[in-house]
């Protein structure tokens, strides 16, 4: 088993795009981030950012589209052709309806806009959700005081993104982090983040030769998974989104041995 399974070019790609949404989230004024949140309607799995009113820039958010698209173009020149044109198809009407979709994760509508523009079917979603996700993150930042724990299986409190990694920190103490939003809370050790799961004889581990700080919890219940990677060596920890990144070696193993990212609970007869 090779443990590098992403080239190093798509890793490039990936930590150069953080970077650069690091920089984007500090452009956004906070003023026009209003979240509402309600204790009681978050307790029945609703996400943070449904219950927060974003009065998005878009000329900023086409700005952003326009820099992933230079970015991915220098990475990969063979991309220039195929990502020719894009920008004009993005009127603000386009932009904004882009936001609201790639924030429900309504992959469907990405799917039909890049077969209505014979697109490659990667590219709308991709660049939807990456100049989205500095908003997200910005909204994370603003209302992490508020967020302790999440409902198992509603992913995360934030912005509803599936559960796929925990950091093992201090003390044990197991701290989910959202590789999209970056929020992050606390989840019991022995617990099934997708289904609620915490009967430890339905819970596995499966750890990987020659990766020591890393082990995969699977539950039995739902068959979902979760990359559990003990941080406490890292004198700087990495953020969420570099810490899924350099394990997705993590996510091969898990679905070889027939475990999902996202878990489902076949009803009993
Ligand atoms: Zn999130
Ligand atoms: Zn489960």
């Amino acid at each position: 088993m090779t443990l590098s399974v992403v080239s190093k070019e798509y890793q490039n790609l990936q930590k150069e795009i953080i970077r650069h949404q690091e920089q984007w989230k500090q452009m956004i004024d906070r003023e026009t981030i209003k979240p509402h949140l309600d204790q009681a309607v978050m307790a029945t799995g609703v996400p943070a950012v449904a219950l927060t009113t974003i009065d998005f820039n878009i000329s900023l958010f086409l700005q952003w589209v326009d820099e992933i698209i230079t970015i991915l173009v220098k990475n990969n020149p063979e991309l220039e052709q195929k990502l020719a044109g894009i920008s004009s198809l993005l009127d603000e009407e386009t932009a904004i309806r882009w936001i609201e979709e790639a924030s429900s994760f309504h992959q469907a509508y990405f799917e039909k806009f890049a077969a209505c523009h014979r697109l490659e079917q990667w590219i709308p979603s991709f660049l939807a959700e990456t100049a989205l996700r500095p908003y997200l993150q910005l909204t994370a930042e603003m209302v992490q005081p508020e967020i302790h724990h999440a409902v198992p299986g509603a992913g995360c409190p934030v912005c509803g993104e599936p559960v796929r990694l925990a950091s093992l920190e201090e003390d044990g103490k197991k701290v989910i982090p959202c590789p999209r939003c970056l929020a992050h809370w606390q989840a019991k050790r022995l617990e099934c983040s997708h289904c609620g799961n915490d009967d430890h004889k339905k819970l596995q581990y499966l750890t990987i030769e020659g990766d020591a700080v890393s082990q995969i919890q699977v539950c039995d219940e739902c068959h979902g998974y979760m990359k559990i990677i003990d941080t406490r060596q890292y004198i700087t920890k990495p953020s969420a989104a570099l810490l899924d990144l350099n394990s997705i070696h993590l996510d091969f193993v898990a679905q070889e041995h027939g475990y999902r990212a996202v878990g489902e609970k076949i009803g009993r007869c």
